[in-house]
């Protein structure tokens, strides 16, 4: 097998006949073989149903993987890798955003170096609203001052890559998946390719705004360590300047004798030293959590179903009849 497509779909029921039509048209001719996979994350409209109604029509193979809840995208990834055989894999969106056409060129790109590993897409002009591109640019400027790997702005989940950093990624089994962290973590040498995101075939995003803050929170802490590193600098300015402040009020004792400080001072100081500590424990909190919840060793996905089907000869002529 020469390249699997990994599909996640939630609520995705009206885009993937056209997602499956597309692809065919562009991977029927464009590689020597190919296989589709659909993981249907917990979808609550019939996206099972179409994806079922796509296995005795279909060219290329198909598999599909029923989830039991919704897991979110990036479980929804990992269960795609993990069922794909292709030499390259594609991680591609079903809403038609993402087009196949610029799927192949990265496969050809990859075909023509050998020395590449990855091919990544990325958005040279985000289409979104100018809060929103603010708000995000502003979240690759900090992870990127806080974390080890490089985070390129504007890259998504869209991309091809060899089998070798498949299994790389594979390898990284950790219950919180951020993948932008995990495909840069990994290393391997990736192409960033400039792409256009389309408008959505049908349906709407399922990113709300602080969906995508929780997700940005999340990237965060499984990619750097740095915002406990920064409670402990602040404890220590904190400390220092008490110090200080300390010895200011004993020199002034001595010296002109005054009396005890204002009340409101006071005050202020002991609400703002026990926010700053809520905060810090709030942040460790943040990350024995995830020690919690990874230590338990849950499954990353649970699939209820995996199916398998298409590949066909005769599927092409068949549709032509229908
Ligand atoms: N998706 C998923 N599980 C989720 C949310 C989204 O598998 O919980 C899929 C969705 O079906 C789509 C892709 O992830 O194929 C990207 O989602 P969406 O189009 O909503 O995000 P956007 O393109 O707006 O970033
Ligand atoms: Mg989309």
């Amino acid at each position: 097998m020469k390249l699997s497509l990994v599909i996640p779909c939630y609520n995705e029921a009206e885009n993937i006949r056209a997602m499956y039509e597309a692809c065919h048209e562009v991977f029927s001719s464009g590689v020597e073989s190919y296989e589709m996979i659909f993981i249907n994350d917990g979808s609550r409209d019939n996206t099972w149903e179409v994806l079922k109604s796509l296995l005795p029509i279909a060219a290329c193979p198909v598999k599909l993987v029923n989830f039991s809840r919704n897991f979110g995208k990036e479980a929804a990834m990992y269960a795609g890798l993990q069922q794909s055989e292709g030499d390259y894999v594609t991680v591609i969106d079903a809403d038609l955003q993402q087009r196949p056409e610029v799927a192949l060129t990265m496969v050809q790109y990859l075909d023509a170096h050998p020395d590449t590993d990855c091919v990544a897409a990325y958005q040279e002009q985000r289409s979104e609203g100018r809060f929103t591109v603010l708000c995000k640019n502003m979240f690759y400027r900090i992870i990127n001052r806080m974390s080890e790997v490089d985070f390129r702005s504007g890259a998504s989940d869209f991309r091809t890559m060899r089998r070798t950093m498949v299994e790389a990624v594979l390898s990284m089994k950790e219950y919180f998946r951020f993948s932008k962290g995990i495909f840069a973590w990994v290393g391997f040498e990736t192409h960033f390719m400039p792409y256009r995101a389309e408008e959505r075939n049908a349906g709407t995003t399922s990113w709300s705004f602080w969906k995508l803050v929780r997700y940005a929170i999340d990237g965060m802490l499984a990619f750097s360590t740095s915002p406990l590193r920064i409670t402990t600098g602040l404890g220590m300015v904190m400390a220092g300047a008490s110090l200080l402040y300390l010895l200011v009020v004993i020199i002034q004792k001595l010296t002109i004798g005054i009396d005890v400080p204002g009340y409101a001072t006071i005050i202020a100081l002991i609400l703002l030293i026990g926010g700053i500590q809520m905060i810090m424990m709030g942040i460790m909190g943040e990350y024995i959590a995830r020690m919690y919840i990874q230590e338990k060793q849950r499954p990353i996905y649970i699939a209820k179903q995996i199916l398998s089907g298409g590949g066909n000869e005769l599927a092409e002529t068949q549709k032509r009849e229908n």
